[in-house]
């Protein structure tokens, strides 16, 4: 089910809830729950935390319904509104992520380092965040450490020229972690506040990938680790983000396509999985389609 569908689907079930609040509360509420869970099961949400959601909103409802005895028609609505809105909230926040949170500082050299598999909207995602900074006053540039594809150098490099962010890469050097420490050394004698190193994503989850992030990271030492996570790819999203955290060790996520039909339960997944948080969300090809990513206002937008 794509996110729009999501939003309508559990819209429906709670205003269903709070019109027939003078029916039986405990049936209304199970009712609801029902129309909530199959709705994130059917957007690829993992089922544990469908089933922790469920009973939180389970508890909570009946236990401070029951404790208020004299809760008007309003109070009950308002009461099963804010119980729902939160406990989504809580399925796409990890916690203690605001005082984890990576902020660049200017003056100082900031080391970006992506990951993701190819396809992923990687490349697309380090020209996005280098525009969304360089549109902050800080002076940033992309490298190009994917060495394996043909014409990374080449996309990387267009994509550059025209978000107008200055670029390093080579034609010639086969060894990514070298051409990422010659993008850095030359961008840190520059005095760049932000270098953004892309990397190689390859098709599948191959060993020999992350044993290549091991190395750039190694190298280049970044201060922030990116995984770019296509929204699209449904139940895959928790794997792969597992197999790229246990290499990568990653500290954010930017989750791509979440405009178009993203299924988007199996992407909220990876948060849990990984336990990281996603700091922005691709919402369409253009350099600008960047959105920072807040749960409440996330949640508050699916809901409409
Ligand atoms: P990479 O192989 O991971 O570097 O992926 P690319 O950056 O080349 O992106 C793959 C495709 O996804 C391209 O056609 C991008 O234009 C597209 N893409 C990337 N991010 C988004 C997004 O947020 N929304 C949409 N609709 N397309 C995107």
């Amino acid at each position: 089910m794509v996110l729009a569908d999501l939003g309508k689907r559990i819209n429906s079930a709670v205003n269903n809830a709070i019109s027939n609040t003078q029916d039986d509360f405990t049936t209304s509420v199970d009712v609801m729950l029902k129309g909530i869970v199959t709705a994130l099961l059917e957007s690829d949400v993992n089922i544990a935390l469908v089933s922790k959601l469920r009973n939180n909103i389970r508890s909570q409802l009946l236990s401070e319904n029951r404790s208020e005895k004299s809760t008007t028609n309003a109070q009950t609505k308002k009461l099963i509104q804010k119980t729902v809105f939160d406990e989504l909230c809580k399925l796409v926040t990890c916690e203690g992520s605001e005082e984890k949170a990576f902020v660049p500082k200017k003056r100082k050299t900031n080391i970006i380092m992506f990951v993701g598999l190819q396809g992923s909207g990687k490349t697309t995602s380090c020209t996005k965040l280098a525009v969304y900074y360089s549109k902050r006053g800080f002076k940033v540039g992309l490298v190009c450490a994917d060495t394996f594809r043909a014409g990374a150098f080449d996309q990387l490099k267009q994509n550059a020229i025209r978000a107008r962010i200055p670029f390093y890469g080579s034609y010639t050097e086969t060894d990514p972690a070298k051409v990422a420490e010659e993008g850095i050394n030359k961008f840190k004698k520059e005095k760049f506040d932000i270098i953004i190193v892309d990397t190689s994503g390859r098709h599948h989850q191959e060993e020999e990938l992350f044993q290549e992030m091991i190395e750039i990271s190694n190298v280049i030492k970044p201060n922030q680790t990116i995984m770019v996570l296509d929204a699209s790819i449904g139940q895959a999203a928790e794997q792969q983000s597992k197999a790229f955290k246990e290499s990568s060790d990653f500290g954010a996520i930017i989750l791509t396509k979440m405009d178009g039909h993203a299924r988007g339960g199996g992407a909220i997944s990876a948060v849990a999985a990984t336990n990281t948080p996603i700091i922005f969300i691709g919402t369409g090809e253009h350099i600008h389609d960047l959105e920072k990513f807040s749960p409440k206002s996330f949640i508050s937008k699916l809901l409409g």
